[in-house]
């Protein structure tokens, strides 16, 4: 969750590469939506072992030699397509806010996979948290940066429209649950939030007591926060 720097589009450097980073931005174009290979399977045709190979970038790798310890076979090797696995992937551009030179914004190219994918909408304004590396091109030197999203936060449901209740969906829930138990754990002496208090914060902000209960047991569920015991929680 914390750990990554926050960086101006335009104050993105080669140096940066790889680094986790957070960019805020306004969207500008948003691509299409393609399935995209994950992982590829290969059987050895000597022996009909199965591997699965990870998909480095935009290459997707062949074996070098069979994993079966004691096949050795070095060539022939069958794709099966149907064992390989595929996600969604997409393109977005974003654009610095507030400019510098307005007639001519820095932009910044994101990729999306799986959940992400179709979550923004241009115009939004987002903050984007993920690794940043670079493409190149097949026959050029100079890449561009892109940055690889592992989450995105919308600024709509950063400042809680609270009048706009019919608008509240499961991932403004769970960003507002995490706040509230950032915002209480960090004023705790222990660093716990007491679950009675955060439910009842959550309920100012409109978000009945049920739904709350459900968004906590799902986060922990999901690891994003520890229970030191029944009646707390801490952000991991
Ligand atoms: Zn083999």
């Amino acid at each position: 969750m914390s750990g990554s720097r926050n960086l101006k589009i335009r104050d993105i450097r080669s140096k940066d590469i790889t680094n986790t980073i957070s960019v805020e931005g306004e969207v500008s174009t948003i691509g299409e939506i393609h399935p995209k290979l994950k992982t590829v399977a290969y059987m050895c045709d000597n022996c009909e072992f199965v591997m699965y190979l990870p998909v480095e970038g935009s290459k997707a790798g062949k074996p070098v030699h069979c994993e079966n310890e004691w096949c050795g076979n070095k060539s022939g090797f069958t794709l099966l397509e149907k064992k390989s696995s595929r996600i969604d992937s997409q393109q977005i551009w974003i654009e610095e806010l507030n400019p510098i030179d307005p007639i001519n914004p820095r932009s910044l190219l994101v990729h999306l996979e799986g959940d992400l994918v179709d979550t923004v909408n241009v115009k939004d304004k987002i903050v984007v948290t993920g690794v940043l590396k670079a493409h190149f091109k097949a026959t050029s030197t100079t890449g561009d940066f892109v940055i690889e999203a592992n989450s995105i936060e919308k600024y709509k449901e950063k400042s809680l429209d609270v009048d706009n209740k019919t608008g509240t969906d499961s991932r403004e829930v769970k960003q507002v649950i995490l706040d509230i138990i950032e915002r209480l754990s960090s004023s705790s002496p222990s660093k716990n939030a007491s679950l009675e208090d955060v439910y009842q914060e959550a309920l100012k902000l409109q978000i009945e007591r049920e739904c709350a209960e459900e968004c906590v047991t799902k986060l922990k569920h999901h690891g994003d926060l520890l229970a030191p015991d029944s009646k707390h929680v801490k952000i991991v």
